[in-house]
């Protein structure tokens, strides 16, 4: 045991004599032994927004938590070393939150999976299940069902966690609590997540899910607010904007719902006059008549005459819609492009200045992406994890989240547009912080630690003492770009 612990560590020694040394004779992983590092991959230093490409000097993918443990442990005992660390879970990350630009990436897919199903009830999905779970726990997972169960963060009885220092730490709410909250929405500041155990819950086998179509903002909002006031009927609740025929066609892709009366008003209205999607969705089970339930939601909203459809899905269908819209996008070769992608939490006194502020800066007739729009209750989010929201001294219950997920086709967007895509979200996205509106970005991305510490508001004294106890050298995650590396000498634990 101790002879390969000896085994590994020269590994690893021999890893940041490699990384140090201008040859780069890091040849093959086999080279060494048990701790599988590789030179490089091609896809550690890519994301999902393709914006950001930062080549990391080595890779590792690990075979257990130990791995992770003896590496940060090596890293945090050598005096002059500056190597960062960033886990990569599925890369979907935009502006290459996973990536360590010559330092090293962890391949967290590397890591056995198993399931171990107890009978829990809640759980939260996001809309995308391609994401890993210590991807979505480092931010917070949100979807349609978060105004119901709360975010994934709020759903989470145990972690196994490897902090920065490299200490294999198991917490929950009630042991070692305080790591616990810290690597909730931590951005992968202060641990890396080897395991998790969350709620789940009953699969329905299947669900009622509906649309209904709205010409004017507020009543659209008013409705989406109702619903997330039923939470015992209805169990998901999101929207969007529809921004021109083409982003109804691609949001629908598994919507199996002939939309032919809404296509007439889309055409014909004014360019002014945007349509606004709602959707919600009921979960089929056996004791739930559930057309008896969504006529008597029904005869509450107050949709465009003619203007609701609903289809009856599998569950499986309904939670896996997202990849059928991928398989639509890679059949276009529009899935590996880049994706100026901004999401931000709009409290509600904000958010109607704030879709006029975006339908300013958005152009309405080519705009490739859905640009979805759904209210959260605040009160399903534990206020002691590290993710924020947005402040209310109003006591107001909502807050809506708002995604422009944006592609940008190489074929009409060349680099220079989509740095002024870049460029006028980060303006927008400043404007919309400001007090009037108060929003805050959801998976944020800033351009310096000042702007980070601006995000945090009154958490950040909190969010740099956690960093200063579980990560003190600020090995980890450095593609967020909240702190810099510092050596042993500089440690920020001083
Ligand atoms: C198509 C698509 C759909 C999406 N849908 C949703 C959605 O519905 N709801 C939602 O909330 N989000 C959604 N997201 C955003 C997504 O949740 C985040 O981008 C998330 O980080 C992705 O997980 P990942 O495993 O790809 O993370 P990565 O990009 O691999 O990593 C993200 C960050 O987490 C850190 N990290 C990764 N793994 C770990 C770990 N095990 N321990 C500690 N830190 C770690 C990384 O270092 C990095 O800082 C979507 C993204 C895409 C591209």
């Amino acid at each position: 045991m101790e002879f390969a612990l000896f085994c590994t560590r020269m590994n690893v020694v021999i890893l940041l004599l490699a990384l140090c040394s201008p040859c780069k004779f890091i040849q093959s992983p086999m080279e060494f032994g048990p701790l599988n590092f590789l030179k490089t991959s091609s896809r550690a230093s890519v994301d999902f927004g393709r914006i950001s490409f930062k080549t990391p000097s080595a890779v590792l993918r690990p075979e257990s938590s130990g791995d992770i443990s003896h590496l940060l442990s090596f890293l945090s005992a050598s005096s002059s070393s500056k190597v960062t660390v960033a886990a990569r879970g599925a890369g979907h990350s935009i502006h290459g939150q996973a990536q360590a630009q010559d330092g090293i990436v962890i391949e967290m897919d590397s890591l056995p999976s198993s399931i171990d199903i107890h009978k829990e009830k809640n759980g939260s999905w996001t809309d995308y299940l391609y994401l890993s779970i210590g991807g979505t726990l480092s931010n917070g997972g949100i979807s349609g069902q978060t105004f119901k169960h709360g975010p994934q963060i709020s759903n989470v009885l145990q972690l196994d966690v490897v902090t920065g220092k490299g200490e294999l730490v198991t917490c929950s709410p009630t042991k070692n609590s305080e790591l616990f909250n810290a690597v909730l929405g931590g951005l992968g500041q202060f641990g890396i997540i080897t395991r998790a155990r969350i709620l789940l819950q009953d699969a329905p086998e299947k669900v009622k899910w509906v649309r209904a179509f709205y010409d004017d903002f507020q009543t659209f909002m008013a409705d989406q607010e109702l619903l997330v006031s039923m939470p015992e009927k209805v169990d998901y609740v999101e929207g969007f904007i529809v921004l021109n025929e083409q982003s109804l066609h691609s949001s629908s892709i598994a919507f199996p719902a002939n939309l032919h009366n809404l296509i007439p008003h889309l055409q014909s209205a004014p360019p002014s006059k945007l349509h606004y999607c709602l959707e919600f969705a009921i979960h089929e089970y056996s004791y739930t008549n559930v057309e008896q339930v969504v006529e008597e939601i029904s005869k509450k909203l107050s949709y465009m005459p003619a203007q609701m459809y609903s289809v009856e899905v599998s569950y499986f269908d309904f939670l896996n819609r997202v990849r059928l819209e991928e398989m639509s996008l890679r059949e276009r070769n529009m899935w590996e492009v880049p994706h100026p992608w901004l999401n931000m939490f709009v409290p509600k006194h904000g958010i109607t200045e704030f879709k006029d502020l975006l339908l300013e800066t958005i152009p309405a007739e080519n705009f490739e992406g859905p640009v979805l729009i759904y209210p959260l209750l605040r009160d399903k989010w534990d206020t002691n994890t590290s993710a924020v929201l947005p402040e209310s001294d109003t006591g107001e219950k909502v807050v809506y989240v708002v995604g422009v997920l944006r592609s940008a086709n190489p074929a009409t967007c060349s680099t220079k547009c989509l740095n002024e895509i870049l460029h006028s979200h980060e303006h927008f996205a400043q404007s919309a912080a400001e007090e009037r509106i108060g929003a805050l970005q959801y998976l944020a991305h800033h351009p310096s630690p000042a702007h980070w510490r601006r995000h945090f508001g009154r958490r950040w004294d909190l969010f740099a003492a956690r960093k200063a106890r579980f990560d003190p050298l600020c090995v980890l995650s450095p593609g967020q770009g909240i702190f810099s590396r510092a050596s042993r000498h500089q440690s920020i634990e001083d």
